[in-house]
């Protein structure tokens, strides 16, 4: 207990000197440290870096096909492309699909992901790009992981650089941080994932920040991962956002296990719970500070009251609206959709002013 005591005391002072916290302090803030310490401590340092506003976004998800060749083992979302839900947009029903929601929604933001399909190639990205800024040109594009940009850039025959600077040519302004999940080897081979791809994650996103194409950071917990595997993820990214500054966000989002790989073979079959989900956004906050100042709630996998928890446990951005999005009810959970007076109401309810932002996270309305 008094041993505990003193590290209390010691991450306290560390947070004051705002010194970077080590692998054991931050395996302590998950493993054993109080909740109630931890999250007074996080919504302390969140008031600090943009006192009583939160953020939001209004978006569009567009999974534009779900025909992948990796088949992470934690990933319900994706088919090989014989299935007969096997889909994949043409550059005409991906404008009808946006169409449908920027106007009528003022969406100001497109994250627009999907598997790896051998079949598309760069084209089918650059002349979509185009066409979505030339007919929808208040919406930034945030687009593709980083598995979708490693495989682009290997069937164009092209340096993951050039790639991004065709990409960016053609209208991509930012990069989601999908494919982050843990980065450590071990588990992302527990996980399914191609090997290196963690190294690659950081490499593609320190290449886009050179460039200054900004970028989001993720990590995906409640898995089979240690509290040492996420320490060791936050600090990588809190390394390389010291060297360009070019993370615009943080989400942790949780696993969800149904239809997986991971949950048929018995590996983890249950959610994780509340308070891990809120332990999770709180160390995140307590570990990036004002270094990394957005932290997103992930209110998507976990609901608008998880949420409003979220901000008070460290979050300050609640991330965006949500309009049939496709990868979460892959997984049997229905998120149904989530308009702009909704999140407005909900950081309303907590006592927070709701501050509209675009892309770039430049305010766009503040409703006191
Ligand atoms: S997570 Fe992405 S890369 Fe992995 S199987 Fe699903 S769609 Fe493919």
């Amino acid at each position: 207990m008094l041993s505990n005591a003193s590290l209390y005391n010691e991450i306290e002072e560390k947070i004051e000197q705002r010194q970077i916290l080590s692998p054991e302090d931050i395996v302590f803030l998950y493993d054993t440290a109080d909740i109630n310490w931890l999250g007074g401590l996080a919504g302390k340092m969140a008031d600090n870096v943009s006192s009583n506003y939160v953020s939001f976004v209004s978006n569009l998800i567009l999974n534009y096909t779900n025909v992948c060749n990796v088949r992470c083992k934690f990933c319900a979302f994706y088919r090989t492309g014989s299935e007969e839900d096997s889909y994949t947009f043409t550059e005409d029903r991906v404008i009808e699909e946006i169409a449908k929601y920027y106007e009528p929604y003022g969406i100001r933001q497109l994250l627009i992901q999907g598997g790896v399909n051998p079949s598309l190639n760069l084209d089918y990205y650059t002349s979509l790009f185009r066409r979505i800024r030339n007919e929808f040109p208040n919406l930034g594009i945030h687009g593709l992981s980083t598995s979708e940009i490693s495989f682009i850039s290997k069937k164009a025959r092209l340096s993951v650089e050039d790639l991004l600077i065709e990409l960016r040519k053609s209208g991509l302004e930012t990069i989601p941080g999908a494919g982050g999940e843990i980065l450590d080897y071990e588990v992302r081979k527990k996980l399914g994932r191609p090997v290196n791809s963690g190294e690659e994650w950081l490499s593609i996103m320190e290449t886009a920040h050179r460039l200054g194409i900004r970028t989001s950071a993720t990590m995906m917990f409640g898995h089979v991962e240690t509290g040492l595997d996420k320490a060791k993820h936050l600090l990588s990214i809190l390394k390389l956002q010291q060297k360009y500054h070019g993370f615009l966000s943080f989400t942790p989002w949780n696993f969800e296990p149904g239809n997986t790989q991971l949950e048929k073979e018995g590996v983890v079959t249950e959610r994780t719970g509340g308070l891990d989900v809120i332990r999770n956004i709180a160390v995140a906050r307590v570990v990036f500070n004002s270094q990394l100042p957005v932290i997103q709630t992930s209110w998507l996998t976990n609901g608008v009251e998880m949420g409003q928890i979220a901000i008070l446990y460290g979050a300050n951005d609640w991330g965006g609206t949500i309009y049939d999005e496709k990868v979460i009810p892959a997984t049997g959970k229905q998120v149904g959709n989530l308009r702009k007076d909704t999140i407005i109401e909900s950081i309303k309810a907590i006592g927070r002013i709701p501050v509209e932002r675009d892309n770039l996270y430049r305010t766009i309305k503040i409703y006191e």
